[in-house]
């Protein structure tokens, strides 16, 4: 044999290497399989093929393979070897023993040495392929794959008829936000990290963990132990070395689940999983939510609320409710709050099914704008009309704390009508955290400064500890319903909170309003405990502009036997 490329042999074993999609180990099973009649050719009874690699940011373990890729017979122990170095700095020696009997001649041993670098340059190439399949498919931060992985493993899954017995979770970090906010991006950055490769542990062989992007995260689970990973993965703890300290993390999460039909593709377990997930995140109990199909239909509630908002807000579609403050110790009205309601093709739809859709948006600062505006302007008719109006407060949403010109856009609202500040309000809900809490009191010292009133609504019900309102220059808290409701009923842990936050509201002169003032038992039980002012259905609902009217004109009046 003169030349190796023009033999038949060596043409058949090249045309049968496989193209694509196949990884070293493969290669080698099926240079095993197909080279007997090259090896015959070149009177060679043994290959053996070493491979070392360094370990790299896409080759994690390096290589380490000593491998005899092919054995025929008996061989003598005098063989050629050739010695490659990769382009990583890696080092591959294939060695050929001749068959029992042979001693290869020069030009024989030359024919080998260029078969020897043609095996070379295949194994190089398929590496090349198998390290290029592995960054298409894995994340490069926490070195899970990534949902062109998680792609592969469920159509391979289908394919083998096997998706159904799986679970998909979607699994997303609960205040991963705060720990970026507070530690930074880099410590962020560990903490994924680190969370990630302590579930990848719990992970069974046949099971399958992606990364998403973000701190989200995609499990499918066969179902005989997905029990099993929910306890596991409840709760993870997690340390960090953080200079001479470490720093311990309990990672909980929000995560959705859907037992996979035969039928489903990725995108329906990824759709529905991820409903879940966001059910999850709304429940105050739960850490693991089940797909219903009913979160699809609010899904397409949430969608056509977004789609229509804008237009409905050009349309006028939202109108103003005024709900009457009272004091107590007479019963008179002292105040109001502006609650917005949606007439929506003729009927209305209460604010608890639109406004969190619009928070989600971001839009609902336009809707709070629109409101302080159409609020500014019903005042501005009441006293033209020779009718005195109350204090009034309009509801502002927290992501208005983001707006840095706040403070100046409520004024130019409020100079547009030339009204006086005293008869503004804003409401804002409590804060849950300290940068939220340094920009609010930046923004009520503003306000205060023109004489505007913030309230803090909703309190109790967030995160601010009594110790905070210290430090907080608001001017009214506004006392949560929830505290009220069992307060007849002798609840004494609400009582003794009801009353140390309406003493101490008091000593920081501030003035407290109790929401959701239903039965005449709450309203004598408030005033002996000396807090003045009451919101609730006692009174009266929210009103329409024309029947509060008739609360500022005194037309409509409470009992004072209430
Ligand atoms: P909120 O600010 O706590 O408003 C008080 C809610 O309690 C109102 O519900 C009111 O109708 C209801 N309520 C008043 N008295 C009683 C009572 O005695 N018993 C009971 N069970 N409920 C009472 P509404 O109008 O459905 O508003 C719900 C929430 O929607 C408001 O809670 C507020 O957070 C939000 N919201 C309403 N209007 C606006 C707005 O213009 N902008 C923003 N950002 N949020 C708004
Ligand atoms: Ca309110
Ligand atoms: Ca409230």
């Amino acid at each position: 044999m003169s030349n190796i490329l023009c033999s038949k042999a060596y043409q058949e074993f090249f045309l049968k290497l496989p193209d694509n999609d196949i990884s070293l180990s493969d290669l080698f099973q099926h240079i095993n399989r197909t080279i007997a009649p090259v090896a015959n050719d070149l009177s060679i009874a043994r290959l053996d093929l070493s491979f070392q690699a360094p370990k790299t940011f896409y080759d994690k373990e390096g290589k380490n393979i000593h491998e005899t890729v092919y054995e025929s017979g008996p061989y003598e122990n005098a063989p050629f070897s050739a010695e490659y170095i990769t382009g990583d700095n890696g080092q591959v020696c294939i060695t050929a023993y001749p068959m029992k009997g042979i001693t290869w001649s020069i030009s024989e041993e030359e024919d080998i040495n260029f078969f020897l670098k043609n095996l070379y340059y295949i194994t190089g190439r398929t590496r090349v392929m198998e390290l290029m399949a592995y960054t298409a498919i894995a994340d490069q931060m926490t070195r899970l794959p990534n949902a062109g992985g998680l792609e592969r493993y469920c159509n391979k899954l289908i394919s083998l008829g096997m998706f159904a017995n799986y679970t998909g979770l979607f699994i997303n970090l609960k205040n991963f936000k705060y720990i970026n906010q507070r530690l930074g991006g880099q410590v962020g950055n560990m903490v994924l990290c680190e969370y990630a490769e302590t579930v990848n542990k719990l992970i069974q062989p046949k099971d399958y963990y992606a990364r998403l992007g973000g701190d989200n995260f995609l499990a499918l689970i066969a179902n005989e132990h997905l029990q099993d990973f929910i306890k596991a993965t409840a709760s993870i703890t997690i340390k960090i070395p953080l200079g001479a300290t470490t720093m311990t993390f309990d990672i909980t999460t929000n995560t959705g689940m859907y037992a996979i039909q035969p039928t489903d593709t990725m995108h329906d377990m990824m759709n529905k999983t991820s409903l879940a997930m966001v059910a999850a995140k709304a429940s105050l109990t739960e850490d693991f939510v089940w797909y219903h199909p009913s979160m699809y239909q609010q899904m397409i509630r949430r969608k056509e609320i977004s789609n229509t908002f804008s237009q409905a807000l050009a349309n006028r579609e939202f109108i103003v409710y005024y709900q009457p403050k009272v004091y107590l110790d007479n019963n008179t009205l002292c105040g109001a709050e502006a609650l917005v309601r949606w007439v929506k093709n003729g009927s209305i739809v209460p604010p608890m099914e639109f406004i969190p859709v619009l928070e989600q948006d971001g839009t609902i600062c336009m809707l709070d704008f629109y409101m302080l505006d159409t609020v500014c302007k019903d005042l501005r008719r009441w006293l033209d009309a020779g009718i005195e109006p109350v204090r009034t407060s309009v509801n502002f949403s927290k992501l208005h704390l983001h707006n840095r010109q706040l403070a100046e856009d409520v004024l130019k609202i409020v100079n547009k009508y030339k009204l006086d500040s005293k008869y503004i309000e804003i409401e804002i809900t409590e804060t849950s955290g300290y940068e939220d809490f340094d920009t609010l009191n930046n923004f009520v010292n503003t306000m205060k400064k023109h004489g505007i009133r913030i309230s803090l609504d909703d309190f109790g019900t967030g995160y601010s500890s009594l110790n905070l309102l210290k430090d907080l220059n608001v001017d009214i808290i506004k006392l949560d319903r929830s505290f009220l409701i069992n307060i007849e009923n002798q609840d004494i842990a609400d009582k003794i909170i009801v009353e140390t936050i309406v003493h101490m509201v008091k000593e920081l002169n501030m003035q407290v309003v109790a929401e959701g003032v239903e039965t005449s038992g709450q309203a004598s039980y408030l005033r002996s405990i000396q807090c003045h002012i009451a919101q609730g259905y006692l009174f009266d609902k929210p009103l329409s502009h024309d029947d509060f009217t008739k609360c500022l004109t005194g037309e409509r009046l409470y009992n004072p036997s209430l």
